[in-house]
C-alpha cells in the first residue's frame, strides 16, 4: 500500500473563501440564477443550497470546487453522474445543469479576484442518512445494495481524470496516513493509527494481486446517503450525492467505505453492521474471496483515513462545525473496527456473502483422553428448552449443578454441549446481546482431576488453563490448574494439571475445551448469538480430539429462519405473527421472554400471562388436576365451583352468576345472546374502533378496521356504533367529554326508538384497550349506561383485557368509571395463557336465558381450567399483585412520561396501572398516526430486549401491558429502551 514517494505529503485542502452573498453573486453570473438558501456541510469543498422558484420548485445545489481539484476531473463526476441517473436505477443521483456558457463546469471570480470551477446539479429530497441515528439491519442492507448498483452501473466507465492520486483511494492508503499522522491530536490516537495501519497493511498484502478494479464511487457513505421513510418506517437510502471521490481502484474499497462509515452508527456491534451492508451489496455485486478476505483490512484502513484526516481538517480549520462534529466518532469507529479478530471478520463476511467457510487443513492427529477412566460422556441439556432447568430462575447456574449431579450418580460424565445458548448464561435486563453460545465442550469432573492433554503441542499457560499450540489449530483448556512447570512441549496424553476447585461461571468444576482452528485467535468461551455462526467456524466441535462420537456433545443449530417457513408452509398466512424475522421464542419466565439462543427479552405486551410466564402456581394446580380429572362441565366437580366461588366474589352486587367459557370472543357472544334473550331486543351499541373477537356476532360488533378493514362496509343493520370515546382523538377532549359522547349513545338510541326498535345492550371496553389504553373520559359508562337501561337494554362490560387487576387502582376497569354493568366477560388473563373465559351477570339475567333452552360449552369450566383459574386468583391477591400493578404502573408511568416529553413523535401516554399505551403521532397538532414509526421503534425495541407491539385504530400506540409481576428494574429498562428508540 506505500509507494516509495509519498504524493500525499503538504497534502492540505482548504475550503475555497467563498461565503454565501459570494455564492449568490457567482450562481447569478454563471448560472442566471438566485434563491441561495444556506450553506451545506463539506469536508473540503463548498455547496449552496439553492431554493426552486415558487412554492415547491426543484432545488439544487451550487459548488464551488476548492483549488487543487482538475476540471478533469469534474468533469469525469459529471459523466459518471450522468451515467447513473441514465442506468435507470431505484435511487437518485444529482444531474449537473448547464451554465449560461452551456457547460457542465464553467468558472467565475470571488470579488477578491481568486477564480473556481463552479458546477450547478439537482438536490435530492429526503434525509442525509447520517442524521437518523440508528441505522436498522435492512437500512444497512439497503445502503450495501444501493452502493452495489452504483457500482454496476458504473461497469465499463473509464475517463483520464480517474487515474489521479486521490487521497481517499484505498490503495493509498497507508501514503495518506503517513503524511497526515503527524496532526493525530494524542499520543494515544497516534499509536492506535500506527498499529490499525500495521496490521492491516500486513492482512493486505498478500491480497491485492487478487482485488478487481474498476471505476467507483468510493464515498457511499452515510452523510452522502439521502433516505426516505418506507411503509415501515425505516429511512430507506433513495439517492446518493457527492461523486467527488470517484476513481478507478479496488471494488472492494467502495464496499468497505460503506462498513467504515455505518460503523460510526454502531460502533458496539461493527460486524453485525458490516454483515448487513455486505449481504446487501453482493446481493447486487458478488464479491470473490480475496476480496471477501481484503474487506476488514480495507475498512480499518479507511476508518484510519478518515480519523486522522478529521484531526488534520480540525487542525487546519478550527472554525468547521462540520469536522468538529464527527472527529470523535471516527476515532471511536476506528478503534472498535481495529479490534475486531479479522479472522472473525472473514468469516462473517464470507458467510454474509455467500460463500463457504474458509478451507482449513484437516489432518487427523494423534490424541488422547482428558481423564483418566472417564465413563461414557452424556450430554446434559443447558438450553432454553432444557426440561431439567423447568422452574428454575433464569441464570441460575444451581440448576445446572443438580444436572450435572443426576448424570454422574447415573455413571456417565456429564458434558456441556458445544454450540449451545445456555439458559444459565442468560441475562435478564439486559438491553445488549449477552454471550451465550458455547464454543467449547465442558467436561465435568470433581476437583483436583488429573487433566491429560489431549494432543501433543507446545505449551502455553493462559489465565484460568493453558492452550495446546498443535501447529494447525490450537486447543484451549480452561478450568485446569497447571501444573506443567516450565515445560514448553506437551505430548499427547502427558498431565496438564487438575480441574480447578472453582468452575469458571459457577457452574460446578469442569474443564472447558474449545478448538481454535486459526492458530493464535483469541476465541472467547461464550459467543453473542449474532456472532454465533461464525464463531463456531473458528471454533469447530472439538469432540473428535476428545475421542466422543460425532454429535454426542453437540447442540442442534438454533434456526428461527426455518421454522417461520415451517410455520409459512402449513399455517394460514392470516394467522399472523409479530415482527419481520421474530426470534424463536420457547421459554416464559415472570416477565421475560427468553429465545432459543439464550437471550431474554421483557414482554411488555402479555396481559394474558397476567401472573408472569410459567408461574408455579399455575402449572402445579394443572398438573396437579391433570392427575386427578378433566372432563366436561356438565359433571359434578369441586374447582368448578370454587373457581366460580372465587371470581363471583370479586364482583359487587348483583354480579353474582357465573357462566364458564373459553375464550374472549366466546364470551362476548355468551353476552350478546344473553342481552338478546333477556331483554328481547336484538339490537346493539358498540364503540368505534373496539374490538370484540373474531366469532360471527363479536366480530359484528367489532367495529375496528385494524383488524377487519371492512368492518364498517360488512357490519350487519343490528350493530350501531357510536362515536368512540377517546379523549384524545375524538372530537370532544374538555371538561364535558364524557356528556359529550355519551351524546352520541342517547341519540343511537333516540334513531332506533324512532324506528321503533330496542336496544338489547350496549358493548364497551370500560378502559379503551383498543385504542391504545385510553381511560374513558369521567361520567361516560355512567351516561351510556343510564340510556341504554332507560332504553330497554342491558350494559355489557368488555373487560378481557383491562380487567384482573391490571389498572392497580382497580379490580376492574367499570370501577374506574363508577358504574356497575349488568354483564361482564373475562378472559386472557382468567387463565394465565389457558383457555379460560368467563361471563358474569346477575341470577335474573342468567335465568332469562333459559328460554333458549340450555348452555353448555364442552370444556368451558372443564375441571383443569377451573384449576387454573383459581390459581390465578388467588396468586394475583397472594402475591399483591395489584398493588404491584398500582406502584411499578406509577413507577413505569412516570418514566415513560419523563422519557417522552421532549420527543415530537410521542402525542400522549394513556392508561394506568400496567395498561399503559404510547400513543405515536407525526404532529402533535394534527395527530396524525405514525404507524410505519411505531412497527420501527418496536423492530428496534426488539433488539433492544423489550417485546412490544402497536395497536389502536392507527396501529400507532405502543402496547404497555406487561405481565403484572414487572419489577422497577426492568421498568426502567422498559423506558430507557423507548428512550433509545425515539432518539432513532
Ligand atoms: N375483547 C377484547 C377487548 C379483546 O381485546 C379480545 C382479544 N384481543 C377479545 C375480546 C377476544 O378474546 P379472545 O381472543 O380470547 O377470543
Amino acid at each position: 500500500m506505500r509507494s516509495d514517494t509519498n504524493p500525499f505529503l503538504g497534502h492540505e485542502h482548504r475550503r475555497p473563501d467563498v461565503d454565501a452573498t459570494e455564492a449568490a453573486r457567482l450562481l447569478e453570473t454563471a448560472f442566471g440564477r438566485s434563491g441561495i438558501a444556506r450553506e451545506l456541510g463539506s469536508h473540503q469543498d463548498r455547496n449552496f443550497l439553492v431554493q426552486g422558484e415558487g412554492e415547491g420548485g426543484a432545488r439544487f445545489v451550487f459548488k464551488v470546487a476548492r483549488h487543487g481539484l482538475s476540471r478533469a476531473a469534474l468533469e469525469a463526476e459529471n459523466e459518471a453522474m450522468l451515467r447513473v441517473a441514465a442506468a435507470g436505477l431505484p435511487y437518485e443521483v444529482p444531474v449537473p445543469q448547464p451554465a449560461l456558457d452551456g457547460s457542465l463546469v464553467t468558472t467565475g471570480t470571488t470579488s477578491g479576484g481568486v477564480t473556481h470551477d463552479l458546477r450547478l446539479v439537482t438536490f435530492i429530497e429526503g434525509e442525509p442518512l447520517d442524521e437518523v441515528g440508528y441505522l436498522a439491519p435492512a437500512v444497512l442492507r439497503a445502503h450495501g445494495a444501493l452502493a452495489a448498483s452504483v457500482a454496476r452501473a458504473l461497469e465499463g466507465f473509464d475517463h483520464p481524470a480517474l487515474d489521479r492520486a486521490l487521497q481517499w483511494d484505498l490503495r493509498h492508503a497507508a501514503d495518506v496516513v503517513e503524511a497526515l499522522a503527524t496532526y493525530a491530536s494524542t499520543p494515544a490516537r497516534r499509536a492506535l493509527l500506527d498499529r490499525s495501519m500495521a496490521i492491516a497493511g500486513a492482512a493486505l498484502a498478500p491480497l491485492v494481486g487478487d482485488l478487481r478494479i474498476a471505476a467507483v464511487h468510493q464515498d457511499v457513505t452515510e452523510a452522502n446517503t439521502v433516505a426516505r421513510r418506507d411503509a415501515a418506517g425505516r429511512p430507506m437510502p433513495a439517492g446518493l450525492i457527492d461523486f467527488g471521490d470517484l476513481s478507478r481502484t479496488w471494488i472492494a474499497g467502495d464496499l468497505a467505505v460503506v462498513i467504515a462509515a455505518d460503523v460510526i452508527h454502531d460502533v458496539a456491534r461493527p460486524l453485525q453492521v458490516a454483515r448487513a451492508v455486505t449481504l446487501g451489496y453482493v446481493g447486487e455485486l458478488p464479491l470473490t474471496a480475496a476480496e471477501i478476505a481484503a474487506l476488514w483490512p480495507l475498512v480499518v484502513a479507511r476508518a484510519a483515513s478518515v480519523a486522522i484526516s478529521g484531526d488534520q481538517q480540525a487542525a487546519l480549520e478550527p472554525d468547521n462545525a462540520y469536522v468538529a462534529e464527527t472527529r470523535d466518532e471516527e476515532w471511536a469507529a476506528l478503534e472498535a473496527v481495529v479490534d475486531v479478530p479479522f479472522a472473525l471478520a472473514e468469516a462473517v463476511l464470507r458467510e454474509a456473502a455467500g460463500l463457504p467457510p474458509a478451507d482449513r487443513p484437516m489432518v487427523k492427529l494423534a490424541t488422547s483422553p482428558v481423564f483418566d477412566d472417564a465413563p461414557e460422556p452424556e450430554a446434559i441439556d443447558l438450553s432454553t428448552t432444557s426440561v431439567a432447568l423447568d422452574g428454575a430462575a433464569i441464570g441460575d447456574a444451581g440448576a445446572a449443578g443438580a444436572l450435572v449431579e443426576r448424570v454422574r450418580a447415573a455413571g456417565g460424565l456429564p458434558v456441556g454441549r458445544w454450540g449451545e445458548g445456555r439458559l444459565v448464561d442468560t441475562v435478564l435486563d439486559s438491553m445488549d446481546e449477552t454471550a451465550t453460545v458455547h464454543l467449547g465442550i465442558d467436561l465435568f469432573a470433581t476437583a483436583g482431576t488429573a487433566v491429560h492433554a489431549p494432543l501433543a503441542g507446545r505449551l502455553r499457560l493462559r489465565p484460568h488453563g493453558v492452550v495446546i499450540e498443535g501447529g494447525i489449530l490450537d486447543l484451549v483448556l480452561d478450568g485446569v490448574d497447571p501444573s506443567a512447570g516450565d515445560r514448553t512441549e506437551v505430548a499427547a496424553g502427558d498431565v496438564l494439571g487438575t480441574v480447578a476447585t472453582a468452575g469458571p461461571d459457577g457452574l460446578p468444576p469442569h474443564v472447558h475445551v474449545a478448538r481454535v482452528a486459526v492458530p493464535g485467535l483469541d476465541a472467547p468461551r461464550r459467543a453473542v448469538p449474532s456472532l454465533a455462526a461464525a464463531w463456531l467456524e473458528l471454533c469447530p466441535d472439538p469432540s473428535s480430539l476428545l475421542g466422543f462420537l460425532p454429535g454426542v456433545a453437540a447442540a442442534p443449530p438454533e434456526d428461527p429462519a426455518a421454522l417461520l417457513a415451517r410455520r409459512d408452509a402449513v399455517l394460514a398466512t392470516t394467522q399472523v405473527h409479530y415482527f419481520d424475522a421474530p426470534p424463536r421464542i420457547e421459554r416464559g419466565w415472570r416477565h421475560h421472554l427468553v429465545d432459543t439462543s439464550g437471550r431474554a427479552r421483557i414482554d411488555i405486551i402479555n396481559n394474558v400471562a397476567v401472573l408472569g410466564h410459567s408461574h408455579p402456581a399455575v402449572e402445579a394446580a394443572v398438573a396437579r388436576q391433570l392427575h386427578l380429572l378433566n372432563t366436561n362441565s356438565r359433571f359434578l366437580y369441586e374447582p368448578m365451583v370454587a373457581f366460580a366461588e372465587a371470581l363471583a366474589a370479586r364482583f359487587p352486587a348483583p354480579l353474582d352468576t357465573v357462566f364458564l367459557v373459553n375464550t374472549g370472543s366466546e364470551a362476548n357472544e355468551l353476552a350478546l345472546r344473553l342481552a338478546r334473550t333477556a331483554t328481547g331486543n336484538e339490537d346493539v351499541l358498540a364503540v368505534r374502533g373496539a374490538y370484540h373477537g373474531w366469532t360471527v356476532a363479536a366480530d359484528a360488533i367489532t367495529t375496528s378496521t385494524l383488524d377487519n378493514p371492512r368492518a364498517l362496509q360488512t357490519r350487519p343493520a343490528w350493530v350501531h356504533p357510536v362515536e368512540a370515546p377517546n379523549t384524545y382523538r375524538g372530537p370532544h377532549r374538555g371538561p364535558d367529554a364524557g356528556t359529550r359522547y355519551a351524546d352520541d349513545v342517547r341519540a343511537t338510541l333516540a334513531g332506533l326508538a324512532a324506528a321503533g326498535r330496542g336496544p338489547a345492550a350496549f358493548i364497551a371496553e370500560a378502559l379503551y384497550g383498543n385504542a391504545g389504553g385510553v381511560v374513558l373520559p369521567d361520567g361516560y359508562l355512567r351516561e351510556a349506561y343510564a340510556a341504554v337501561r332507560s332504553a330497554g337494554g342491558l350494559a355489557i362490560a368488555d373487560e378481557v383485557q383491562v380487567g384482573y387487576g391490571r389498572l392497580g387502582a382497580y379490580q376492574w376497569a367499570f370501577e374506574q368509571q363508577d358504574v356497575v354493568p349488568d354483564i361482564v366477560t373475562v378472559a386472557k388473563a382468567a387463565g394465565n395463557g389457558m383457555a379460560v373465559g368467563a361471563v358474569i351477570t346477575t341470577r335474573s339475567i342468567a335465568d332469562a336465558f333459559g328460554a333458549e333452552g340450555s348452555f353448555f360449552s364442552s370444556v368451558g369450566g372443564s375441571p383443569v381450567s377451573c384449576a387454573a383459574g383459581l390459581a390465578v386468583l388467588e396468586t394475583i391477591d397472594g402475591e399483591g399483585l395489584r398493588e404491584n400493578a398500582r406502584v411499578v404502573g406509577a413507577h413505569l408511568r412516570a418514566g415513560l412520561e419523563h422519557v417522552t416529553a421532549d420527543h415530537p413523535l410521542v402525542g400522549a401516554v394513556h392508561g394506568m396501572g400496567l395498561y399503559q399505551g404510547v400513543e405515536l403521532v407525526r404532529d402533535r397538532e394534527t395527530r396524525e398516526p405514525a404507524d410505519a414509526e411505531a412497527l420501527a421503534i418496536c423492530e428496534r425495541l426488539l433488539e433492544l430486549g423489550v417485546i412490544c407491539q402497536p395497536t389502536g385504530e392507527g396501529n400507532n400506540v405502543l402496547k404497555v401491558k406487561p405481565p403484572l409481576c414487572l419489577t422497577r428494574e426492568s421498568a426502567d429498562i422498559v423506558v430507557e429502551a423507548l428512550g433509545i428508540a425515539l432518539r432513532g
